[in-house]
């Protein structure tokens, strides 16, 4: 039984992450995600059936389009692989509970805000909404509502916290420091964290970003960085050792 979960998971993880593509890349232009249909970029042809299964299709066009020959693009069959094995991973790691349904919505937000705010500098409303959503439904069903309405006010909490920040930021340096996606996605930071953890996962975000700020403002003197991706991954290690969090912040006090 437990292969045939293994399977499932694979498959939803990579045909989501096709889907999640397409989404990514076609909503923070106003394009439609239904029309028009799939096609190659290069030509235009319409992709059939057997163009659009994950990960094979790129092996068995070889790479290309099958009609012009156009090199499609590596990364999709990655992110694909990559969304399939953690699907499943998250599985194999926490079988059926709070964590792992919680978990199939971060990695979702995680791929989506990894191409759309690295691609545009944009991070879409609908998956903050959707994740915020199945956090509070699914903390109330696993725990109570109590717990939820508690998870609802430490999104709060972080929301108006980077909301603060972000005036703040705006005051000193005459622009905006952070983005309006940040900031909502710090409500899902909270909701889903809790207050204390939240806040470690925002002070392991400016770690995780720090080396890159550093890099592109030497070498590419590039002052805007899409800061959502430091944020979510921040959020995803943070949930994942969860436990390990509540023994450091415990040995800090701050628990
Ligand atoms: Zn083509």
């Amino acid at each position: 039984m437990k292969v045939y979960y293994c399977i499932l998971f694979f498959i939803l993880g990579s045909v989501l992450a096709s889907f999640y593509g397409v989404l990514a890349t076609r909503a923070p232009l106003n394009k439609s995600i239904v029309k028009p249909r799939s096609h190659c970029d290069f030509c235009n042809h319409v992709l059939s059936w057997y163009e659009l299964i994950p990960i094979f299709s790129y092996f068995f066009l070889q790479g290309k389009c099958h009609k012009c020959k156009a090199k499609l693009p590596i990364y999709e069959p990655i992110v694909e692989l990559v969304m399939g094995i953690l699907f499943m991973g998250s599985y194999l790691y926490f079988g059926f509970c709070y964590e792992f349904f919680v978990s199939l919505f971060l990695i979702s937000l995680l791929v989506l805000i990894f191409i759309s705010d690295i691609k545009f500098m944009i991070i879409l409303d609908s998956p903050l909404v959707v994740t915020s959503i199945a956090v509070f439904l699914l903390k109330w069903y696993y725990f109570d509502f109590q717990a939820a309405l508690n998870s609802f006010f430490a999104g709060i909490i972080l929301f108006l916290f980077m909301l603060f920040i972000g005036f703040l930021g705006k005051k000193v340096f005459k622009r905006d420091a952070l983005g309006g996606g940040d900031i909502k996605l710090s409500f899902v930071i909270g909701i889903t964290l809790g207050v204390t953890h939240a806040f470690a996962a925002l002070v392991l975000s400016t770690f995780l970003a720090l080396p890159y700020a550093t890099f592109s403002l030497f070498a590419t003197n590039e002052h805007e960085l899409p800061y959502g991706p430091f944020l979510v991954s921040a959020l995803c290690v943070v949930f994942l050792y969860f436990d390990k969090f509540s023994s450091l912040l415990n040995a800090l006090q701050f628990l």
